[in-house]
């Protein structure tokens, strides 16, 4: 019964949550900013964007037409499915948005988009995949 300590809670709570908005619209400003500068597919960037698994490079947009005239996608090791939900060990769970051979990038439930780079999670073994099914 302490009105005073129950308004200080309040606003505590307030400005938390306020701070993990800002948090996530960074985090979404970082992968438009990713989108301007990819040198992958962008229809398959922006359909992983939205959490939908795209069936490869489209062959339409100006970096796969830059691709083709090269001979071809490099090829691309991806150990993490899009839309598998993996767990790390301090941004929590989330869901892999994209993977390609440089990065793999998350949307976490809590912190928003974030861009891994493959090397060190694969090294540091820093993304548990949960159990096809659970
Ligand atoms: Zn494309």
């Amino acid at each position: 019964m302490n009105g005073t300590v129950d308004a200080l809670d309040a606003a505590a709570r307030a400005a938390e949550a306020q701070r993990h908005r800002r948090t996530f619209e960074q985090s979404r400003l970082d992968m438009m900013r990713g989108y301007a500068e990819t040198g992958a597919c962008r229809r398959e960037y922006l359909l992983n964007y939205f959490g939908e698994a795209a069936p490869g490079p489209c062959a339409g947009c100006d970096n796969c037409a830059a691709v083709e005239g090269a001979g071809g996608p490099p090829a691309c090791e991806r150990p993490f499915d899009v839309g598998r939900r993996v767990t790390h060990r301090t941004l929590g769970a989330g869901t892999v948005v994209r993977c390609d051979e440089h990065a793999v990038t998350v949307l976490f439930d809590q912190q928003g988009y974030q861009q891994l780079a493959l090397a060190v999670v694969l090294e540091g073994g820093l993304l548990d995949p949960e159990p096809a099914g659970a």
